[in-house]
């Protein structure tokens, strides 16, 4: 199969003035070719490195694509070096040439010389029009090998290369490739457990591709399938899908770019179940965290932030002897939390957070020793103990997504 380098012509790209998103850009369409990239090359306006690094290209590359160096200044020399190194004329194409004079004439403006740079083209090459700029650009094939010149502004480039030389390319060197992907997501299991699950998988990944990205106390997985056709590629997919699922299916939550909570939420919504939230330790990050969705009123009530002992006693009813017996570090605190928000504001779920969120300890609990509560109407409130590190604001946010997956499952298990 065909290989490619991607030429990026500018000083200002190694000076990091721009980045080279032309070569992005013109990746993903080869991959989706079945074209192979193997290098991009980035090289200043500099005749002599040019020239050596179309050399180089030529020794390993099938087909070359420069961007950039195509205007009508001094430093853009790119057909210029290319024309010199084959061998080759510089001949004017008489479309861009009539193109570039009637501009200048309908605006009765003089045209300096320089501009009609702009419509000359490497002889024997395919000319490839610029739709939305004067630089024409050039396909053309010498010594075995492909050469496609395009210009710099991406806003030209991309036109050009997807209405002319990508056509041109597929029709000589092409495998129309399909791509399929699909993300799952898993709450409740690391990254390096997970990637440990999977390990088999991922060393000998050819067709489907794996990959595993930590998030926020979450872990994608994103498989990536390639074939002829739609049908074949899901179907490597589906395979692949399955014996992830086969492993650790009980961790996934959920697929493509849902988050835990919008997909608590989405569940919430459907099923009309109103919610409240008691919140210590995380002090409001629940409710910020739900709040956050659209139509949420009509399934959020509200909770209460009941921080210290006195206000969980005052505003929240907890009996003070349940704080003397268990302390706030409790079941017995969490379940009563949950039990008297959803009763206070009157709804069918209540979640309450309690805990150490550290760095130091309380009544004698570990920071990250947390306890998260819920009462359901109709069934008897029940809580969860889960003992995190001590990086107080990471157990903060880990309880608070702990909290939706204790949702999600209840709402799973009571159908
Ligand atoms: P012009 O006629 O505008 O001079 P050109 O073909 O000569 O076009 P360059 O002079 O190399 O191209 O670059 C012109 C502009 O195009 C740059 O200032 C930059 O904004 C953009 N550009 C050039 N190369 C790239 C690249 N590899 N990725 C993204 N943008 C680029
Ligand atoms: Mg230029």
């Amino acid at each position: 199969m065909a290989s490619a380098e991607i030429i990026a012509v500018g000083t200002e790209l190694l000076l990091g003035q721009i980045v080279n998103s032309n070569a992005a850009f013109i990746s993903q369409e080869l991959a989706a070719d079945g074209i192979y990239v193997y290098h991009h090359t980035v090289v200043g306006d500099n005749p002599e490195r040019l020239k050596e690094v179309i050399k180089i290209a030529e020794n390993r590359s099938d087909i070359l694509i420069f961007t950039g160096g195509l205007g009508p200044t001094e430093d853009d020399i790119t057909k210029q070096i290319l024309a010199e190194h084959l061998n080759k004329r510089l001949v004017e194409d008489e479309f861009h040439m009539n193109k570039i004079t009637e501009y200048f004439t309908s605006r009765s403006r003089k045209m300096t010389e320089n501009n009609k740079l702009q419509a000359v083209i490497i002889e024997d090459s395919v000319v490839l029009n610029n739709d939305y700029g004067f630089a024409a650009g050039m396909y053309l094939k010498a010594n075995k090998h492909t050469y496609i010149l395009l210009p710099g502004p991406p806003s030209e480039m991309k036109p050009m290369f997807t209405s002319y030389a990508n056509p041109l390319l597929v029709s000589e060197n092409g495998e129309k490739i399909i791509l399929e992907s699909k993300i799952m997501r898993f709450f409740g299991i690391g990254e390096s457990q997970l990637a440990a699950d999977l390990n088999d998988l991922i060393l000998n990944q050819v067709n489907p591709t794996l990959a595993t990205y930590a998030g926020d106390n979450e872990v994608v997985v994103r498989i990536t399938a390639t074939a002829s056709t739609k049908e074949k590629a899901a179907a490597l997919v589906k395979d692949m899908e399955e014996e992830i699922l086969r492993r650790d299916g009980t961790f996934l939550y959920g697929y493509g770019e849902v988050s835990l909570p919008e997909h608590v939420t989405a569940m919430l919504l459907e099923r009309k179940m109103t919610i409240a939230a008691a919140e210590s330790f995380t002090a409001g990050l629940f409710q910020a965290e739900i709040a956050r969705f659209p139509g949420i009123s009509s399934i959020f009530k509200g909770g209460m932030v009941t921080y210290s002992e006195e206000v969980k006693q005052s505003m929240l009813q907890v009996p003070a002897e349940v704080i003397e017996e268990h302390g706030v570090v409790s079941s017995e605190c969490a379940k009563v939390m949950a039990e008297n928000v959803r009763r206070l504001c009157d709804t069918d779920i209540g979640i309450s957070f309690t805990g150490v969120a550290g760095p130091d300890s309380l009544e004698g609990h570990p920071a990250g020793t947390i306890w998260i509560g819920l009462s359901v109407k109709g069934n008897e409130p029940e809580a969860f103990q889960y003992v995190y590190g001590r990086d107080r604001n990471h157990n903060r946010r880990r309880a608070v997504k702990q909290g939706f997956q204790l949702i999600k499952h209840f709402l799973e298990t009571n159908k």
